[in-house]
């Protein structure tokens, strides 16, 4: 069974001892281990379909290449982005599945940060054409992380800078080194996030409810699975906001 509760241990005798309330959330549990049993399950379902679907797109993009086609080459490329939104969707879902149940592995190496920061950096330029995504200053720091788990991280925080900014704003990504950590920042021009969720972004689908968001879509998993990463290096995952005027995203990690 599971419980939680709130008191004191207390040793006597050679003996521990707790005082206090405790609930029993078995229940709750239960629900919470079957509801991500389900997540998992239509996720994993959800994958051999959409991966066909964009293989299916691949070659017939590849075709279109040589047709001129206009309509067709446009439709393909909207149809391109959208399989991956999807996917992104989806594989956000998995990971939480799996980070649930305790399958989400860290698996570290040796890497120059500054290396990985351009790579995103350039690969985002590509397709986010309403913003300036701008990379400041960043040493050539080597770390000691899971590179694609990094990757994902700092990836969220900047398609969140450009999906809660204006168009036309700018979006600055840079890292700081002191003694014995480095910390990388994202800092945007966009709507904000009032005091009060600043720490309830981190939280499992939690989403700020406004009227600034709600034509904004998505799962609230992102942050969640952040600083779920950033965690589980030993690092440290904050904000700082201030609404209408930008936030800053900062993670830390240990050197
Ligand atoms: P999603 O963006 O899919 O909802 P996230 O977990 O990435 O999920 O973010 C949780 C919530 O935090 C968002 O719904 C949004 O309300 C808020 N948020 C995240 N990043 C920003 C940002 N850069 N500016 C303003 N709000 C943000």
């Amino acid at each position: 069974r599971w419980v939680r509760g709130i008191g004191t241990m207390q040793h006597y005798d050679g003996k521990d001892f707790f005082t206090g309330v405790l609930h029993d959330i078995t229940e709750r549990k239960q629900d919470e281990m079957r509801k991500n049993d389900f997540i998992g399950m239509v996720s994993h379902e959800l994958k051999t379909p959409l991966t066909s679907l964009n293989a299916i797109i691949q070659v017939a993009s590849a075709k279109l290449k040589t047709s001129d086609d206009a309509f067709l080459a446009g439709a393909m490329t909207k149809a391109n982005a959208q399989v991956k939104r999807m996917s992104t969707m989806i594989n956000g879902f998995l990971n939480v599945s799996r980070l649930e149940d305790g399958k989400i592995m860290i698996e570290k190496s040796h890497f120059n940060i500054q290396e990985l920061v351009q790579e995103i950096t350039e690969e985002l330029k590509l397709s986010v054409t309403n913003h300036h995504i701008n990379l400041f200053k960043c040493a050539p720091i080597v770390v000691y992380a899971d590179r694609d788990k990094i990757n994902s991280v700092i990836s969220n925080l900047i398609s969140n800078a450009v999906k809660y900014s204006p168009n036309n704003t700018t979006v600055k990504v840079s890292c700081a080194v002191t003694e014995n950590e480095i910390t990388v920042s994202v800092c945007d021009e966009g709507i904000g996030i009032k005091p009060s969720d600043t720490e309830k972004i981190f939280d499992r689908y939690f989403r700020v409810e406004s009227s600034n968001t709600c034509h904004i879509s998505g799962f609230g998993i992102g942050l969640y699975l952040s600083a779920e990463i950033v965690e589980r290096h030993g690092g440290r995952i904050w904000v700082e906001s201030e609404p209408d005027k930008g936030s800053t995203f900062y993670f830390s990690l240990p050197l």
